[in-house]
């Protein structure tokens, strides 16, 4: 398995990044991308690729929600980071009107800015879409024939949303929303549309502890160790076999990344 998005840089890891990397290769995770959605994010995504070869990988972006910071330095920051061959993708990017903690034109500009990035690096988005589909799919629509491939992270809209994506040959992110018994529902019936190979797996950790897991742990923190849970609540959806689905969504991310 690849956990193709994992917010490693986050605080709540400090104390103990190595051991939860211990765990996650014990639990059958091969590689992990590591998240970079803010201008300490990225310097710290890339610093723990560079710790961890053939591991840890990085992406480089600045999340919707900060999209008011977005400015020259931190464009060009950016664009140099985006050059490093352990960076894999642009993003995390795109547009959230849901939690709406910027302004929806500098979000729109931050995007559309980040795209062109991407085309300008010739990596793969990862990208973030809630509450907002008609202006992400519009803005990706431009640019998605100058991309070399694109993810849509933690998929949790609806079918039309759901067909667009695919229809622009996105690939599909799928978190723990899908082990949620009480928000999951209409995702569990959704995956079952995703053509096999443009499924991704992953665990957006520390977020979105999938509530399926047993024992629950004290603390709400998720971590890659967890994917097999993810994978699991997907094949369950699919009817399909746990394994093969693991094997098909790695070989996805390889693909999609370029991951040897
Ligand atoms: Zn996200």
């Amino acid at each position: 398995m690849i956990d193709i998005g994992a917010n490693l840089a986050h605080d709540s890891f400090d104390a103990d990044r190595d051991a939860l990397l211990q765990r996650a290769w014990d639990a059958g995770v091969e590689a992990i991308v590591v998240t970079g959605s803010s201008a300490a994010s990225n310097e710290q995504a890339l610093q723990l690729a560079q710790a961890h070869p053939g591991r840890l990988y990085a992406t480089t972006g600045l999340h919707p929600h900060h999209a008011s910071e977005w400015d020259e330095t931190i464009a060009a920051r950016i664009a140099e980071l985006a050059r490093e061959p352990q960076v894999l993708a642009l993003g995390e990017c795109g547009l959230d009107y849901f939690r709406d903690y910027s302004p929806h034109p500098e979000q729109r500009r931050a995007f559309v800015a980040q795209l062109g990035l991407a085309v300008q690096a010739d990596k793969p988005v990862f990208l973030h879409q809630r509450e907002a589909h008609a202006d992400f799919h519009a803005i990706l629509r431009d640019y998605r024939r100058a991309l070399p491939g694109c993810v849509v992270h933690c998929f949790t809209d609806g079918a039309e949303a759901l067909d667009a994506y695919l229809a622009l040959d996105c690939h599909i992110g799928i978190t723990g929303w899908i082990c949620d018994e009480r928000r999951g529902l209409g995702l569990r019936e959704l995956v079952r549309r995703i053509p096999a190979e443009r499924l991704l797996i992953e665990t957006d950790a520390p977020y979105l502890l999938p509530r399926n897991l047993k024992p629950t742990p004290k603390h709400r923190r998720n971590e890659p160790a967890f994917l097999p849970w993810v994978l699991q609540a997907v094949a369950y959806a699919r009817g399909e076999d746990a394994a093969q689905l693991g094997a098909q969504t790695t070989a996805n991310a390889r693909r999609l990344f370029g991951i040897a």
